[in-house]
């Protein structure tokens, strides 16, 4: 492709709100073999919602979630802020024991305070609250805390992920004491586009943190056969340079801090427009609409414009 024909692909990629950052990844894109997605935010809304919240132990259903949300209020995490918002409803609105209103009210004046915070990534977060430890998140965040998952929560949490949700264990005082379980839709379109790339002779793969049941689950329903899940924060890299190894063209498309390394390892990195900042600046392309289209628009635009010289 002369200069020129570059130039006009780069422009009719910005009209679509595809960016494109140089001449070269527009040219590797007509040779991906291969296109890893991101779960959460990518192939699915990144709105999560909380649809069950579950208390084994007795406590009252209104102190279980004011524990849980204090205990994310320091969360930047996606699902710290879908529990947020549950809680915050649910204290403000559905309490009858509550106050009515926000009046006079600072963000998080209605939580209990917590010390020694920490994010624990992949896994979810602890902290204390008079002096008694709180763990929200997964399986993992449990055993490694010695934390006891009795029979009826752990199949209480597998019906959540066979349904596609994702179940976040609380364990307070190290006692197992409730579940919450958060869906998260996925986009309109992504069903299609896998079906798209599949016709196209590209293979559709998912890399997620998230649990394997869930993972297994939202790639079914998407239509998506190769799926890695409880994959490390640090893991998403290595899983496409896993695809790399034979030599193949790897594109990577993700919105999250953690996806950000798997993009720059990619072949072809796409960052979701909506996403976080260092996920864009990771990227080789820049899909500002958020629709999983531009991911086909993008490999079409770089066959059209490089099918003739070779
Ligand atoms: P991804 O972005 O691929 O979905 P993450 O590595 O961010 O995955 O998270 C993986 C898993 O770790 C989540 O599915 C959840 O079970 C748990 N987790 C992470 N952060 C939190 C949090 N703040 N609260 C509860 N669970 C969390
Ligand atoms: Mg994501």
């Amino acid at each position: 492709a002369t200069p020129t024909a570059v130039m006009v692909a780069t422009g009719v990629g910005a009209n679509n709100g595809v960016l494109i950052k140089g001449g070269d990844a527009l040219e590797r894109a007509q040779l991906v073999k291969c296109v890893i997605f991101d779960k959460t935010g990518t192939l699915t809304q990144g709105k999560a919602t909380v649809t069950t919240a579950k208390t084994f132990t007795g406590m009252e259903r209104g102190e279980f979630l004011k524990l849980v949300a204090s205990a994310e209020a320091s969360s930047e995490h996606p699902l710290a802020k879908a529990i947020l918002a549950y809680a915050r409803h649910f204290h403000f609105f559905d309490d009858s024991s509550a106050t009515t209103g926000t009046d006079n009210v600072a963000e998080s004046g209605w939580l209990f305070d917590v010390s020694d915070f920490s994010a624990l990534p992949g896994r979810g977060v602890q902290c204390f609250i008079d002096g008694k430890r709180i763990l929200v998140g997964n399986r993992k965040l449990m055993v490694e805390n010695g934390v006891d998952i009795s029979t009826e929560v752990e199949n209480f949490v597998v019906e959540l992920e066979e349904s596609a949700k994702t179940g976040i264990l609380v364990a307070y005082n190290d006692t197992l004491t409730g579940v919450l379980g958060i869906a998260d839709p996925l986009k309109r379109e992504a069903s299609i586009v896998i079906e798209g790339l599949q016709k196209m002779g590209v293979i559709p793969v998912m890399v997620t943190g998230d649990n394997w049941r869930t993972a297994r689950a939202v790639a079914k329903e998407v239509g998506i056969q190769d799926v890695r899940a409880e994959v490390m924060p640090a893991g998403k890299a290595d899983v496409v340079r896993s695809f790399q190894k034979d030599g193949s063209i790897v594109a990577m498309v993700g919105d999250g801090i953690n996806d950000s390394p798997a993009l720059a390892a990619a072949d072809v990195g796409m960052a979701i427009g909506a996403g976080t900042d260092i996920a864009i600046e990771a990227a080789d392309y820049v899909l500002m609409r958020n629709n999983l289209e531009d991911v086909i628009t993008a490999i079409d635009l770089s066959r059209k414009t490089f099918s003739r010289i070779r």
